[in-house]
């Protein structure tokens, strides 16, 4: 997608502080962290959001989700722990719209989130 802020970090034509990426997928540290570990996780293809990307072909979902556990450990906090979030569609606020997982950890995270 030519007009998708996360297709162009994909594609390194916007800068990103890049912690992990593989053959489908990219890890990159958010802009606005909510925890010291906060890593966005995104498929290289472009998919709208977690329903889209559920339904994607060839085990992307999966991708997805072992990438989120090799940034966790990557950061340290996979025996700490850490929380994987898709906010997907208006009521759980997702502003891009190019599937990203969030990964939060460093700190004691809150239950239930805002
Ligand atoms: P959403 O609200 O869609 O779940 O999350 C979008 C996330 O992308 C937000 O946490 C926001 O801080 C992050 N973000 C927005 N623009 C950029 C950017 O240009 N670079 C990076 N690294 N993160 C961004
Ligand atoms: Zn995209």
């Amino acid at each position: 997608m030519t007009d998708c802020l996360f297709c162009k970090i994909v594609a390194k034509e916007i800068p990103a502080t890049i912690v992990y990426e593989n053959d489908s997928t990219l890890a990159f540290r958010d802009i606005n962290p909510q925890a010291p570990t906060h890593v966005l996780v995104v498929p290289r293809e472009h998919h709208a959001n977690a329903r889209a990307l559920a339904e994607a072909d060839g085990g992307l979902a999966d991708e997805v989700l072992k990438t989120a556990h090799t940034v966790a450990e990557l950061d340290g906090v996979a025996d700490s722990g850490y929380r994987v979030v898709f906010n997907t569609g208006p009521d759980a606020g997702q502003t891009v719209f190019h599937v990203h997982a969030h990964v939060l950890g460093g700190r004691s995270l809150t239950w239930p989130p805002g």
